[in-house]
């Protein structure tokens, strides 16, 4: 159309999307056009994943990172700036759900827990937020959950819920460091039917499905510039931190 500024390609990157939502989010986000980077820390479930999103006609591409190695996030980042791809799109979903209570839960699970949910989040955030400031563009989003809710009492098993509320603290204090129009939301998704939420944790299967999950979490990774910055997000409404 005359006078009208050709559309922008966007690239996405989603952490542990070899299954559950991260690989939904990644099949809506490439549905409205985006090109996604589907990464996890397991070469052959991370692969299979985007090659059958491939299979349906998407523009998925496919990485290994594991979160919880430092430096890796960057690492990638580098090998994705050599190859001209820069992350305009960062969803932090990649978690782990360690069970136990704050007394007796074994060591293990808040190392594990909080270098999965709440330090794997960091690395990534610092290898891909800087070329987001630099661009003027970005979206972060934190897949957090409301056991990680100070309004919401802190509920669930202990190390799960530590770690979600530093990567809820993590989104306050990130959105209040960028400038431009970058913007860093945190969204729960919800009880939903994955392998986390699903029957092995609890006595019934979650009612939600990761398609219904993950709309909310798309939502923020795609907001206009009038959209809202350093907010916690039940599908398009906010909730308590
Ligand atoms: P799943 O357990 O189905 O998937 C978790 C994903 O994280 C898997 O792909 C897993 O990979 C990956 N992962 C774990 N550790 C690492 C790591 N070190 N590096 C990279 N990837 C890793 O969970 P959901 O899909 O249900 O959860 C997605 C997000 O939603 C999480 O942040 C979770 O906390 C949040 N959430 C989920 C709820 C639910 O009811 N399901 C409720 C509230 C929040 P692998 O296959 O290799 O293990």
């Amino acid at each position: 159309m005359k006078g009208r500024e050709p559309a922008v390609r966007r690239t996405a990157l989603v952490t542990g999307a070899n299954r559950g939502i991260g690989l939904e989010v990644c099949r809506q986000l490439a549905h409205r056009g985006l090109r996604v980077v589907l990464t996890g820390r397991d070469g052959a479930a991370t692969r299979a994943a985007a090659a059958a999103l491939r299979g349906e006609g998407l523009d998925v591409l496919d990485a290994i990172l594991d979160v919880r190695q430092e430096g890796a996030a960057a690492r990638l980042a580098e090998r994705l700036r050599q190859a001209g791809i820069r992350v305009d799109v960062l969803v932090n979903n990649a978690a782990v759900y360690p069970e136990g209570a704050l007394l007796e839960a074994p060591p293990e699970a808040f190392r594990e827990a909080l270098a999965t949910n709440f330090a794997g989040a960091l690395w990534t955030c610092r290898a891909f937020v800087p070329a987001m400031l630099a661009a003027g563009h970005g979206r972060v989003v934190n897949v957090s959950s409301d056991y990680g809710s100070f309004g919401a009492g802190l509920e669930g098993p202990a190390a799960y819920s530590l770690s979600k509320a530093a990567l809820n603290a993590l989104t306050v204090k990130l959105a209040a460091a960028v400038s431009g129009d970058v913007k860093v939301n945190a969204a729960h998704p919800g009880w939903v039917r994955t392998r986390m939420g699903g029957p092995a944790s609890f006595r019934s299967p979650a009612a939600r499905t990761p398609e219904a999950a993950a709309r909310g979490i798309v939502w923020l990774a795609t907001l206009s510039s009038r959209g809202p910055n350093g907010g916690f997000f039940r599908d398009h409404r906010r909730i308590p931190w």
